[in-house]
């Protein structure tokens, strides 16, 4: 399997998103609402395997950490920062690439 990894991760919150550079080149602009709505955690998805959107209006970022070598977990606006998100998880929600992994709640599942 392809290994993702991001080199460089930017908080732009007057954009509202994070910007990820990855480790292939590609660059991701990730909207934070669609972070907070898909975030993988328990407490948002409950114990299913399948993700499901979470609507939410948190559009600011106020940290991000490594967590291990294979993760981000981000500290949201709302004061949300349970979310584990997998490289591989954010590189699926990147909008732009919808046609190559499909919509999120299909192809996703809970990696924590
Ligand atoms: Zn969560």
């Amino acid at each position: 399997m392809k290994e993702f990894v991001p080199i460089a991760i930017k908080i732009k919150n007057d954009d509202r998103a994070v910007e990820i550079k990855w480790s292939d080149g590609h660059m991701s602009l990730l909207p934070t609402q669609r972070l907070r709505g898909y975030c993988p955690c328990a407490e948002c998805q409950g114990h299913k395997t399948q993700i499901k959107w979470q609507e939410n209006h948190t559009h600011t970022i106020f940290g991000a950490n490594l967590v291990g070598r294979y993760a981000l977990s981000f500290q949201f606006g709302d004061g949300h920062q349970t979310g584990i998100f997998r490289f591989e998880y954010l590189r699926k929600l990147d909008p732009s690439e919808e046609n190559r992994w499909g919509n999120p709640e299909e192809a996703l599942v809970c990696l924590t």
